[in-house]
């Protein structure tokens, strides 16, 4: 078997954890631009974050079989200062070019604040003017429901984004119909015990169906589990999907969405 992690944050991984990955059936993760558990202390920061992520992590995870994708941004949480995040997205188009870098993300938003909204405008406005895919973030507990319609709002009110191009990531029951309905892609970010877990995720394709929606670990700096995906492949199993379904969430659906780039590219 073979799986996709679409959204996990490898920089925080170890070596060990790209082993046990492929060992799990992993033949290609995409790494969100995001917060590193740490605020940067200059927009340079930022300049060395994406090279590690277009140069380093694709030369690390080969050494074990996987291909690794990227997407660029300034992530929400540091997104409260514009004139600093405004001076990280004037060096995102040259990574954006890079062979491997997918398009825009994760971008969205974290406390719902205004220049939060702002600068997700901005880098909206940035994916289009690039052409780029994007890959967004949706805030965690009680302001996830909001949040995710003030980023839908926001992307419908331009009316130049097409929404099979977009993919808004850690739904849950919630906001999963919100998101699909509006024709965008939805992610379930699997995590071991708290928010969505393999048997919830495993609910919600039962009531929302196999479309536009797949599952990723999101693995991290905090508590999380980079074998999320494989361990969700296993509870669909133990409910009896069928091989077709259980690929259709974890490889084949990730990889129509991310095909899009133009760059994505992995053996079927
Ligand atoms: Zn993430």
């Amino acid at each position: 078997m073979k799986y996709i992690d679409p959204h996990i944050h490898m920089i925080s991984r170890t070596t060990d954890d790209y082993q046990r990955m492929a060992q799990a059936g992993c033949v290609a993760v995409t790494e969100p631009a995001f917060w590193a558990g740490f605020d940067r202390s200059s927009p340079r920061g930022f300049f060395d974050y994406f090279t590690q992520l277009t140069e380093f992590e694709p030369a690390r995870a080969s050494a074990h079989g996987i291909r690794h994708y990227c997407w660029i941004c300034i992530n929400p949480k540091e997104a409260e200062d514009p004139v600093f995040a405004r001076e990280v997205m004037s060096f995102m188009p040259e990574f954006l070019e890079r062979p491997t870098a997918l398009g825009v993300g994760e971008i969205g938003l974290n406390k719902n604040s205004r220049n939060e909204l702002t600068i997700f405008e901005e880098q909206v406005a940035l994916a289009a003017d690039h052409d780029q895919l994007i890959l967004i973030h949706t805030p965690h507990l009680e302001d996830k429901l909001k949040g995710t319609r003030l980023i839908i709002d926001a992307l419908k009110s331009r009316g130049d984004i097409d929404p099979g191009r977009v993919l808004i990531d850690h739904v849950e029951e919630h906001t999963v119909e919100l998101v699909l309905d509006e024709g965008f892609w939805a992610g379930m970010t699997l995590y071991p015990d708290t928010k969505m877990t393999p048997q919830r995720a495993a609910d919600v394709i039962e009531t929302y169906g196999q479309e536009r929606i797949w599952i990723n670990s999101a693995g991290d700096w905090g508590t999380s589990d980079p074998l999320a995906v494989p361990k969700t492949r296993l509870e669909m199993q133990a409910r009896g999907h069928a091989a077709v379904t259980i690929d259709r969430i974890s490889f084949d659906n990730p990889n129509d969405f991310l095909r899009q780039s133009g760059k994505f590219l992995v053996d079927a």
